[in-house]
């Protein structure tokens, strides 16, 4: 097929760069993804969603397909893991989505991952190669040509690094080696509701927080399942996504955890763990016709549950930006750069400081999470969230058209 219209190259088509293709092809770019697994998809897992993330995917035309099969949950709670005492509940029910403009809401990674690869589907604009494992690229003019590990190249006007936290194009535009390892374990499961406790079948995103170690738990597709996170300080010092975990693990390292809620890892058998990394911010991304997006752009530990929706606020920011600079791609991703750097390094930093601080204290450094979030009323918290929830990935947050 040919096309006149300037072409973007979106190396990765996790949901940062399929979110990213769909609205580059809405903006009238003609772009080609570029994944290296033979299909594309999501693990079978659960994520969370804040206002912000529907008001992206609202600007990229699939809000309400996404909203189709999440679950509205009432509350976030956060509980004392040990003592089993409610320290605070932050309600997202009907006043919170009015003061934000649209829900928080929790849904499986792949029916969101499937809604933003339905539109880009039927989008004339998008192709979507598999088996494409990007290696390099090299400047080629005023574009880019990228190599594959199979020995392909491409050739475009711009491309974008979409290919996660050990990013290919990351390595040539930042240069800063490997990601940092924490150390922290995330296993993940998911339940049939029948197994879930009933006295804790509830309808929030609950979390159980302990020193060290958390615990949270969240029904998912139409109450039918219930997603299980638990996390932990633990000693090892290399990656791993999607390991085969080991129960007893789980078990040794939630042994303070109060009954009821350990009755929920008593049940479970089948884990499967993720080591956590991240990086430290940087004030820049983008060189010339290539920029970054997503975890490529700024891992961060999931303590705010935050990663895809920023790399979903980045998709509609970038792709805004490349229509308003007129395909001057260079132009446009110094915008972007400038738009999203501070934004998003404010994420990763409170990502680190919500984890030390609200979910792993312990001694003193409990009783004072405790007394401090104790003490919130809901309005107070709404304020405290208004930089993150209220945006879109738009220059001056939801609604705002990109001048
Ligand atoms: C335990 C856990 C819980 C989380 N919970 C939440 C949550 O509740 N809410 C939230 O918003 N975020 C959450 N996150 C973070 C979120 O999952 C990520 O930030 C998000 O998925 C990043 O999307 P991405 O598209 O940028 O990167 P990825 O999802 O990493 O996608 C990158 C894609 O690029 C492909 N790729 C990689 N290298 C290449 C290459 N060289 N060539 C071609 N393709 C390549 C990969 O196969 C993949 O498809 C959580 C993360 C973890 C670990």
């Amino acid at each position: 097929m040919t096309t006149t219209a300037p072409s973007v190259l979106v190396a990765g088509g996790g949901i940062g760069g399929i979110a990213a293709a769909l609205g580059l092809a809405r903006q009238g770019f003609a772009v080609t993804v570029l994944e290296q697994a033979a299909a594309l998809g999501e693990i079978g897992a659960g994520i969370q969603l804040g206002p912000n993330a529907f008001h992206a995917l609202d600007q990229l035309g699939v809000g309400a397909a996404a909203l189709e099969g999440a679950v509205y949950i009432d509350k976030l709670v956060l509980m004392d893991g040990i003592s089993g005492e409610r320290v605070v509940e932050l309600p997202v029910d009907a006043p919170f989505r009015r003061r934000f403009g649209n829900p928080y809401a929790v849904t499986h990674r792949a029916d969101l991952h499937r809604c933003l690869l339905d539109a880009c589907r039927e989008n004339p604009r998008v192709w979507l190669l598999t088996r494409q494992k990007v290696v390099r690229h090299e400047r080629n003019g005023a574009g880019v040509r990228v190599f594959t590990e199979a020995g392909q190249v491409f050739d475009a006007d711009a491309l974008v690094g979409a290919d996660g936290i050990n990013s290919r194009i990351r390595e040539q535009v930042v240069g800063d080696g490997p990601p940092r390892v924490s150390g922290h374990i995330a296993y993940r499961a998911v339940l049939p509701i029948e197994q879930m406790p009933e006295e804790l079948r509830w309808n929030a995103a609950t979390l159980w927080a302990g020193p060290k170690w958390h615990l949270v738990h969240y029904p998912l597709r139409g109450w039918k399942l219930f997603n299980i996170v638990c996390t932990f300080h633990g000693e090892r010092t290399t990656q791993g996504a999607g390991e085969k975990g080991s129960r007893d693990e789980v078990l040794a390292r939630f042994q303070e955890l109060c009954a009821k809620p350990r009755a929920i890892l008593d049940s479970l058998t089948e884990w499967r763990y993720w080591v956590l990394c991240d990086r430290d911010p940087v004030a820049y991304w983008s060189d010339g016709p290539v920029t970054l997006l997503g975890d490529a752009a700024h891992p961060m530990l999931q303590y705010f549950a935050q990663g895809a929706c920023q790399a979903m606020e980045d998709a509609v920011c970038l792709s805004h930006l490349a229509a308003a600079h007129r395909g001057d791609f260079a132009a446009a991703f110094q915008a972007y750069q400038r738009q999203r750097v501070v934004h998003t390094a404010r994420v990763q930093i409170s990502a680190r400081l919500i984890g030390d601080y609200i979910y792993h204290p312990s001694g003193v450094g409990r009783q004072v999470r405790n007394a401090v979030f104790g003490a919130k009323t809901p309005e107070q918290l709404y304020d405290g969230l208004q930089w993150i929830y209220g945006g879109s990935g738009l220059p001056g947050g939801a609604g705002a058209a990109v001048g």
